[in-house]
């Protein structure tokens, strides 16, 4: 057999390395996998394919944003990781465990706060911990610690309609957070935020999730949003929503606001609007 001088040389560079390799892809293996997902939605006007063939790992403590045209699947995606809404085709493995019911273990933030306005900001935020009969004190000292750190100290009794949309979205975070959820899924979250607030929203969101360290998934229409949060930004195809690109983003941490000047960060953007198709 004729030999391949490169063939040769990668097999031997394998010999002692192999083994090390083997331990840490099993130390690293996905937290989230989704494999050739397919969702098709049924109307009155006909079937609507949302995704097809999604093929998709997420570390743990990995932080990944999604972003695409409207209608490309996004929410459908995080609906499906949540095990809130079935895939037509496809398998959700989380924690090597395939999903066939919704979630427990995963904490979620809409662009609308959904947060109740006859209970108090402290009383939204203990709610997970009610729905799963968590200990009361425990719960309580997490959810003010957490209201502490947003910079909701002294608003824990106010109602919801006491606060600004920024001051709402924090006391939202902190309900998706309470219960030390492995998995934090934020849809469009800041979107309906001024640019400012939003700007302190991405340096709160950064804080709490270097802090916990949950695996994330943040939808988003904003591209310097998802590449001053992530690890790495995946781009989705307009309808039906396949993985048309991902970008990763090897920025270090904690991340300044001013990192969104930076070359390396204006070329990310560059990079991501190409392939997302903008001029
Ligand atoms: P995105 O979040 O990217 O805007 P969605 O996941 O909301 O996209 O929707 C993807 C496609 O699936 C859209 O064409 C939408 O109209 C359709 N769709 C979403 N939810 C439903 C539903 N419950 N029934 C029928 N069609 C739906
Ligand atoms: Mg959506």
């Amino acid at each position: 057999m004729a030999t391949d001088p490169g063939s040769t040389r990668s097999a031997e560079r394998a010999g002692p390395i192999a083994g090390a390799v083997a331990v840490s892809a099993a130390a690293q293996r996905p937290h989230i996998a989704l494999a050739h997902i397919e969702k098709v939605y049924g109307s009155e006007h006909g079937a609507v394919t949302a995704l097809q063939d999604i093929n998709l790992s997420v570390g743990r403590s990995e932080f990944i944003s999604i972003i695409g045209p409207s209608g490309s699947g996004k929410s459908t995606l995080l609906m499906i990781v949540a095990g809130l809404v079935g895939a037509t085709a496809g398998s959700v493995v989380i924690a090597d465990r395939p999903v066939a019911a919704p979630v427990t273990d995963v904490g979620i933030v809409f662009q609308q706060d959904l947060l109740f306005d006859w209970r108090t900001v402290l009383g939204n935020v203990l709610l997970p911990a009610e729905i799963r009969g968590l200990d009361k004190a425990a719960a309580r000292t997490k959810a003010m610690t957490l209201l502490a750190r947003v910079g909701l100290e002294g608003f824990e009794h106010r109602r919801p309609w006491e606060l600004s949309g920024g001051m709402r979205q924090r006391a939202a975070l902190c309900r998706a957070l309470l219960h030390d959820a492995s998995i934090l899924l934020l849809d469009e979250p800041f979107g309906a935020l001024d640019a400012l607030t939003r700007d302190q929203m991405n340096l709160d969101l950064q804080e709490l999730w270097l802090t916990d360290r949950p695996t994330a998934i943040l939808v988003t229409h904003s591209i310097s949003e998802a590449v001053f949060l992530s690890d790495r930004v995946i781009v989705l195809s307009a309808r039906p929503g396949r993985i048309a690109t991902e970008v990763r983003i090897d920025l270090a941490r904690p991340r300044s606001i001013d990192v969104r000047d930076s070359a390396a960060f204006v070329a990310y953007q560059h990079a991501l609007r190409l392939a997302i198709g903008h001029p």
